[in-house]
């Protein structure tokens, strides 16, 4: 189903929206106030935390430049043996009236509908991260084993936090509807659906995490790391193509053993693939998890999602499939066409053929011949080239007389032989002897 339209240009976007304006104003007005708590403010002041500032500023532009550059990457170099997902429209073979025609290859990523209303809506979440402007951060971390501490506590709460919100909002209707239908307009995502998001759900499954963290003491690095990061990563996650195995430029390495490398505290939980949430955004239920799989997997919500490229075989031999079935419904209708043109099979079959005559029933067994008979089966399953070949053999034969004894055959038995009041008919003409010159029966076999 096409997702509803959306405002193409952010104004109407504003206009339309207003939570997008309201919301982040309230969340980041309801922030400074508590950091101006006395309590609070000293206990800021304690720890040295200071409000991220300008750099919130520069996590937008760089999270707004780089959806458009991964959605400019996939438009690129996604191609269909990376594609995870169908998006070719069902049955649209069935509307082509040149089955040859229709075989043309799997739409391209840039095919994709929706896709300027859902970047428009993706620039208005990024720019609610100015709610971060005001939120307060600890300083770096003091030591590799602080900055991994806190990465590994952030990466799984988040993750946990995610997972519950995500399932309860699949599993409650109204709560659905109010926080997470929007993002689920897109069954087929692409880069701009990572953040096609309602400002409520991008505050619940993300802004009240970092707020909560935040105010523990989160150190900014740590922050800076899993935000921007995580940023990229979602975009990719909801590209609806697997870049894993994409080499990198200069580093021995893939795409993903760098993500592994990078992420290796999480190997334990198991990393979620992006074919796994594009199996969530193609089938609703499974797969609730931001980063891991191994909640999931105890709740019983696991999915392995598509084998990315499986789409592009599936549709190839699909295709196959039908060119076939089109092509053997061609040969039929031509080797009907031929045996309409022979004279002997004009009119009355009796007089052309003699069938009564006492020699007749000397020749039945020959007339049964299979091989009379596998001729045209063969013709009927045979591929266009073959059809060629078998036309000329065809011609000759008929030149010289034998293809009217084969040919007439095959037909009264396809006419006559399968209609049970005719049998007795089918019978008597199976005595038919054949009409000119006698040869083998197998000259077409
Ligand atoms: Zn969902
Ligand atoms: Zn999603």
């Amino acid at each position: 189903m096409a997702a509803p339209a959306e405002p193409l240009n952010l104004d109407a976007f504003y206009r339309k929206h207003h939570s997008f304006a309201w919301g982040p104003a309230l969340a980041a007005a309801g922030t400074y106030a508590v950091t101006k708590l006395p309590k609070v403010a000293a206990y800021l002041d304690k720890n040295s935390m200071t409000p991220w500032g300008m750099e919130a500023v520069h996590y937008v532009a760089f999270a707004v430049a780089v959806a458009y550059g991964v959605h400019g990457f996939c438009v690129v170099h996604a191609t269909p043996d990376k594609q995870i997902q169908s998006f070719d429209p069902k049955n649209k073979y069935k509307e082509h009236a040149n089955k040859e025609e229709a075989i043309t290859p799997m739409k391209t990523y840039a095919e994709r509908e929706n896709t300027q209303g859902a970047a428009v809506r993706t620039v208005a979440a990024l720019m609610t991260s100015l709610v971060y402007y005001v939120v307060p951060f600890a300083p770096v971390s003091q030591s590799w084993g602080a900055f991994l501490g806190w990465l590994v506590a952030l990466s799984l709460y988040w993750d946990a936090h995610f997972f519950v919100a995500h399932k309860y909002a699949h599993e409650i209707a109204p709560l659905y509807k109010w926080m997470h239908k929007k993002h689920h307009e897109r069954k087929q995502p692409d880069c701009f659906s990572a953040y096609y998001v309602t400002y409520q759900s991008h505050f619940i499954l993300e802004q009240a995490v970092v707020l909560m963290f935040a105010f523990a003491g989160l150190p900014v690095d740590v922050f800076r790391w899993t935000l921007y990061y995580g940023t990229l990563d979602t975009y990719l996650k909801h590209s609806g193509y697997e870049f894993g195995d994409m080499k990198l430029p200069v580093l021995p390495l893939t795409f993903s053993q760098l993500s592994t490398i990078l992420g290796f505290y999480g190997l334990p939980f198991g990393f979620e693939t992006p074919g796994q949430h594009d199996w969530h955004h193609e089938k609703f239920f499974a797969n609730y998890a931001l980063s891991f799989t191994y909640l999931d997997r105890l709740f019983g919500s696991y999915h392995p999602g598509r084998v990315p490229g499986q789409v592009l075989k599936d549709h190839e031999a699909e295709i196959a499939k039908r060119v076939e079935a089109d092509i053997a419904k061609r040969e039929l209708e031509a080797a009907k066409a031929i045996l309409d043109e022979i004279p002997e099979l004009k009119g009355s079959p009796k007089s052309a053929s003699g069938a009564d005559s006492p020699k007749s029933e000397e020749s039945t067994a020959e007339t049964e011949s299979v091989p009379a008979r596998a001729t045209y089966t063969k013709l009927s399953e045979a591929t266009v080239a073959d059809f060629e070949v078998q036309g000329k053999a065809f011609d000759e034969y008929r030149e010289s007389g034998q293809i009217v004894y084969n040919v007439r055959i095959a037909y009264r038995r396809r006419s006559n032989c399968g209609n049970r009041r005719r049998r007795n008919h089918c019978s008597r003409r199976r005595a038919i002897g054949p009409i000119g010159p006698q040869s083998s029966p197998n000259a077409l076999s």
